[in-house]
């Protein structure tokens, strides 16, 4: 399946248990991301190949494309991820969203020159194509440039009693 048409699909079911209380909305989502996290996901915490979910048993076909884990996909797995958290504050979400964020988006964007990239390869020496300015607009750099503006937004959570720091960057 397309992978980046479901996460969206995914978080509005999130958002309908946020403002309707529906649980059976909030196990779906929960159950999606965690068949995606834990099943789907490679080390830097992105999935994809080919903008598509490879087989949950063969990532061969991401060790070989030219085009891994989809930028957007992962923008969107940290948008249900910050979801779920503030609805059930477990600690491997909070884990995920660690991960993701500074092993996949952190390395999204060209330093010094700017830029960003649709695709993530995991294939070795494979080199990574960034967008140029006034001829690249996809997808990947709408969302990549609200992404690096991410890397302070869960250092910590609060309700009307508690301050409680996610230990992102502590234990990094
Ligand atoms: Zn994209």
């Amino acid at each position: 399946m397309h992978a980046n048409t479901q996460i969206p699909k995914v978080i509005g079911f999130e958002r309908i248990d946020a403002v309707h209380r529906d649980s059976n909305y909030y196990n779906a989502a929960r159950f999606f991301w965690e068949t995606v996290v834990n099943r789907r996901t490679v080390a830097i915490g992105g999935n994809s190949v080919r903008e598509h979910f490879n087989p949950a048993y063969d990532f061969s076909s991401m060790m070989t494309s030219e085009q891994g884990p989809e930028t957007c996909n992962t923008y969107n797995m940290l948008k249900l991820t910050e979801g779920l958290y503030l609805a059930d504050p477990k600690i491997s979400y909070i884990d995920y969203y660690e991960r993701a964020l500074y092993n996949h988006i952190l390395i999204t964007q060209r330093a010094g020159k700017g830029g960003f990239v649709y695709f993530t390869p995991m294939r070795a020496g494979q080199y990574r194509v960034y967008s140029q300015p006034e001829t690249g607009m996809w997808c990947c750099v709408g969302s990549g440039m609200e992404n690096h503006s991410k890397y302070g937004k869960m250092i910590y959570v609060h309700d009307e009693q508690n301050l409680s720091l996610t230990c992102l960057f502590l234990h990094s």
